[in-house]
Order: structure tokens, then sequence, then C-alpha cells
């Protein structure tokens, strides 16, 4: 479903001023709000408008919208980021006749604070070209609030627990204001048991509600392969609620250069520099892999810039599916600094020699000359 622009929602123009915005807010707020409006589709409509109002009436949220549009908000602001700070209580005060209204209406939209999860959690890790390459084990060091093992998060003295009768253990509670044309329900949390739905007969001496602060060493196993920016997803390492489950943890990769190897997907890629003797007369090289080395028989009168591809010597792929392979780039030395001896060589090799310079088409693609090496 593709999102309606936020100004037209709102039946304003994009130069709108901040009163403007709230006046044509608090008009169809009026109009919509399921405690006045019991057609169907009403609460859609609301929350429509809501979240508009929300974005536009934030100096920051709506500079971001108008950059961005929808697509680049959504990525930069959750649904809940959008209305956690949002000004509602004087649009609802002046509607309502009462003020407490505004901070609920984020319960109102995400239910209470208590939530069906803990929160996903994200973690950056940084390692080596090598680890990323070969796979590494790794131990994170994460601070968070943890269940506490005496009382198996529950916050109470050996676990014992009986339902909050203040709620009945729905964890919520109703209370119904009358205003001027009719009244309306606001839902919030049971403050007797925070939303916990239980109550502890005697609390737990080891914590603070089920929860205690901790650094939470957890060991991940990376696979060969990794890239930069790929994500691992850690189940259950999130976020940890007392009476819910924990959300997941996500790593998220970063990778060191290497010193000499550079990467493209599963390729390697390497310069080595041989001086003009051996490409002239051909030699064997010892060319580094990421784990060994491999010999390389260059021919004679091998050329500055060839390429040998040495198969499946590059990165294991992620799939398992073999590997990528290695290329290596010769690149012919000029000698910079000669003794007598080899100057006067070198001229003898010169006044033999017939002038070769030519003009040619250059090469369009370095890939022309690679040769197979398999190995
Ligand atoms: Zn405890
Ligand atoms: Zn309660």
């Amino acid at each position: 479903m593709t999102k309606r622009d936020y100004y037209e929602i709102l039946g304003i123009n994009k130069n709108a001023s901040l009163d403007e915005i709230k006046k044509a807010y608090k008009k169809l707020a009026k109009q919509y709000h399921p405690d006045i409006n019991k057609e169907k589709g009403s609460d859609e409509k609301f929350k429509e408008l809501s979240e508009a109002y929300a974005v536009l009436s934030d100096e920051n949220k709506r500079k971001t919208y108008n950059e961005y549009g929808h697509d680049g908000f959504d990525q930069r602001f959750s649904q809940e980021d959008i209305f956690r700070n949002a000004d509602f209580d004087s649009i609802f005060g002046d509607i309502f006749g009462n003020e407490s209204f505004g901070g609920s209406i984020f319960d109102m939209f995400f239910g209470s604070e208590r939530r069906s999860r803990g929160r996903d959690l994200r973690y950056n890790i940084e390692i080596s070209f090598e680890e990323a390459a070969l796979g590494c084990k790794k131990t994170i060091r994460l601070p968070k609030k943890v269940k506490c093992a005496h009382c198996n998060g529950t916050g109470a003295k050996d676990g014992d627990l009986t339902t909050c009768k203040t709620c009945n253990g729905s964890g919520q509670v109703r209370r119904v204001t009358r205003i001027a044309f009719g009244s309306f329900t606001q839902v919030t949390n049971c403050n007797a048991c925070r939303g916990y739905g239980k109550t502890a007969k005697d609390k737990c001496g080891y914590c603070k509600e089920g929860l205690i602060d901790k650094v939470k060493e957890i060991s991940i196993s990376i696979p060969a392969g990794v890239d930069n920016g790929n994500t691992l997803r850690i189940s259950n390492e999130g976020e940890e609620l007392r009476g819910t489950n924990n959300g997941d943890l996500y790593v998220v990769i970063n990778i060191d250069e290497h010193e000499f190897f550079e990467r493209d997907g599963f390729d390697l890629y390497l310069d080595y520099y041989l001086s003009f003797p051996k490409a002239v007369f051909g030699t064997v090289l010892d060319a580094p892999t990421l784990n060994d080395n491999v010999k390389i028989k260059v021919p004679e009168g091998t050329q500055s810039g060839t390429i040998f591809r040495i198969k499946d010597k590059g990165i294991k792929k992620l799939d398992g599916n073999g590997y990528g392979d290695l290329f290596l780039k010769v690149n012919v030395k000029t000698p910079t600094k000669l003794n007598p001896k080899q100057k006067k060589l070198l001229q003898e090799f010169a006044h033999e020699s017939k002038d070769e310079t030519r003009y040619g088409k250059s090469e369009r693609s370095l890939f022309n000359k690679i040769k197979d090496i398999f190995l």
C-alpha cells in the first residue's frame, strides 16, 4: 500500500505554519477520533492523520520528510519514534478538556508500554580481513539488562506470583472520562503491576523487577565468506523484559582492509611486482594466497599488466558453493638505481635493440590477457 502524502492528508500546503498544521489536525481529529466517530475505519483514518500531524509538527521530522519522502523517512524513524515525543497534549486538551489524554495516544496505537517481546538490538563488530574470509569465533561484551536467575525474571521471591488484583491480570486499566459530547476511554498500564499482570508476594532480593544489569558475554560464530555490512541474527540475545520473550540481537560486520589483497565478492586481487629480467626470461613466482602460497609459472616475455587467474584460491563462498578465484596482476618494475656494470650492460642491450616504440590500440579489457592456471 502506498502511503498518502502527509500534507494532503491534513489538507494543507507545503508552506503551512505550525499553527496551521495544529488547526488542520484539530479539526480532523474531532471528526475522526474513534471515541467520537463510531464509523468503521475511523480509527485507521485517525491514525493516518495523527501520524501526519506528528511528523509535520516536528521541525526535524518535517525536514527529513520533505527531503526524503516516505521511503527515506521510514528508514530513519520507526512508527514509535514518530509518536513518542509529538505534542498531542495541547490538541486533546482543547478538544476533550483533558490534558492527560496526550500521553496515551502512544498506548492507543501501540498498546501499552508492555510489549509482547523485547526490542531487537544492534551491535557493530570489527573483524580482520582474514577472519572474514576464513570464518572466526568471537565473544562480544554487551551491557544490558538480563533476566534475574534467582527468580527466573519474575521479580518475585522464589518466583511466587499472584494475579494482580487491580487489573485482574490484564496489565491494563481503562479509565472513562466524561467530556462535553460523551465520554472517552483511556487505556493505560496498570500502576500496581506496571503492566505485568502479576504481583509478587515478596520481592526477589537480587534484582529490580526481575532484571539485573550485566555485561553479557555472547559467543558468536562468524562464517567464512562474510562481507562488509553483512548482518548476523543471534536470536534471543536482544532486549530482555519481564514476562516476555527476548528480542533478537543483530550483529553488523565491518571488515578491516587487507595489507595487499583487494576483495570483490569472493574473488581476490593482488598486484605482483616482477623485475625486468624475470619478465624477459620467465620465472616461477611464489604468490601468497589466504592461507598458503602457490607457485605460478610466468612464461618468458610476459608483459607488464598481464593477469593470471588462479582458480579456487579466493574466498570461500557463503552458500558453501566452492571458492572465488585469485587474480594476480604482474607489474614489471623499471629499475631506477643501476650500478656501473648494470648500466653498461643495459646500454649494450639498448644498442643491440631496434627502436621498438609503437602506437597501438589501448586494451579495453585487461581480462583479454587472463591466462588460466589450474592448480
Ligand atoms: Zn530476581
Ligand atoms: Zn495490574
